[in-house]
Parts: structure tokens; sequence; C-alpha cells
């Protein structure tokens, strides 16, 4: 699946970090954004990358980011 983390709206809270560690880490930026292993896409604004479908947990980031800055398709 595709994984976007929208760091205009991203607060640095680090749920998603906490839930998905396999996914999601912070930046120097202090933002959200997808690993080395499955980024594709990596600016100021945003970060996306492909991440196996199997991975559960990005459902429950999505879930839980406060600002609802993750989405996937
Ligand atoms: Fe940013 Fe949302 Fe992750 Fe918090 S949970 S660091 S607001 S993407």
């Amino acid at each position: 699946m595709k994984v976007r983390v929208d760091k205009e709206s991203c607060i640095g809270c680090g749920v998603c970090v906490s839930v998905c560690d396999a996914v999601f880490e912070l930046g120097d930026d202090g933002k959200s954004k997808i690993v080395a292993e499955y980024v594709e896409k990596d600016d100021d604004t945003e970060s996306v990358g492909t991440v196996p479908d199997d991975i559960e947990c990005v459902k429950d980031a999505v879930e839980q980011c406060p600002t609802g800055s993750i989405s996937t398709e």
C-alpha cells in the first residue's frame, strides 16, 4: 500500500512512531517520515512510500494520528 505523511499538518507528536516504528520515524525537522526501507519521496511537505500490505500497524497509526496527517491508498 501507498502511505503518505502530510508534514504540513504533522505536529511531531510521535504517536505513529510509537505504534508503528517499522514504517514511521521522526526526521531531523521533528516531523514524521517513512523509514528508509520504504520511502520513495521525502521533502519539506510530505513523505511517501510503498509499504507491504501485511504491516498492519499502519492502520493503527492512521487511526491514532491526532491531526489526520497519515493517509493510505
Ligand atoms: Fe505527525 Fe501524526 Fe505521526 Fe504525530 S502521529 S508524528 S502528528 S504523523
